[in-house]
């Protein structure tokens, strides 16, 4: 059975742009992180939402772009940008055990970041993973699947079969 093609490949370049963020209960786990592996993410242009960019800056002096803090429009921002291609990689450690006033805003950055295909770790064994992996250093192309063609393909083939 052959498929129509129904997606977009996008190139991620050797420097990625990284999205830094943390939920207050896990700020200390990111900077920890950042810190062991400072040399490597040196090599990346890193942003992140307001308070946990400002912190990781301040006690890495990597430069780190700040957005809004996470409760006021921050992760919008960061799912904007990934929805624009600014923004192709995400460490997210999201609090598994305390509801955010900004749930709402957690729930669709997480859902943009599938939708388009971005690497997106949750705990620090997925981010040494990810940045252990030779693709953190190689051009990369991404899959943005046309969902809407993909359904629509799918009710033509629905209604061919009839
Ligand atoms: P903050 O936002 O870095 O400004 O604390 C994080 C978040 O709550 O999403």
């Amino acid at each position: 059975m052959e498929f129509e093609k129904d997606y977009t490949l996008v190139k991620m370049e050797k420097q990625k742009h990284i999205a830094l963020i943390a939920h207050d209960n896990r700020k200390r786990d990111l900077i920890e992180w950042v810190k062991q592996n400072r040399e490597a993410l040196s090599h990346h242009f890193l942003c992140g939402t307001g308070t946990t960019a400002t912190i990781v800056a301040h006690e890495t002096q990597l430069p780190v772009t700040a957005f809004n803090s996470g409760p006021m429009g921050g992760d919008q921002q960061v799912g904007s940008r990934i929805a624009e291609g600014k923004i192709d990689f995400m460490i997210f450690f999201w609090d598994p055990l305390a509801a955010q006033p900004h749930d709402p805003d957690v729930k669709a950055l997480l859902r943009i970041s599938v939708l388009y295909d971005i690497p997106v770790a949750s705990n620090k064994s997925t981010a040494d993973f990810l940045l252990s992996s030779p693709l953190m250093e190689a051009q990369y192309e991404r899959t943005i699947i046309d969902y809407a063609k993909r359904i629509r393909s799918r009710s033509q083939e629905y209604s061919d079969a009839k």
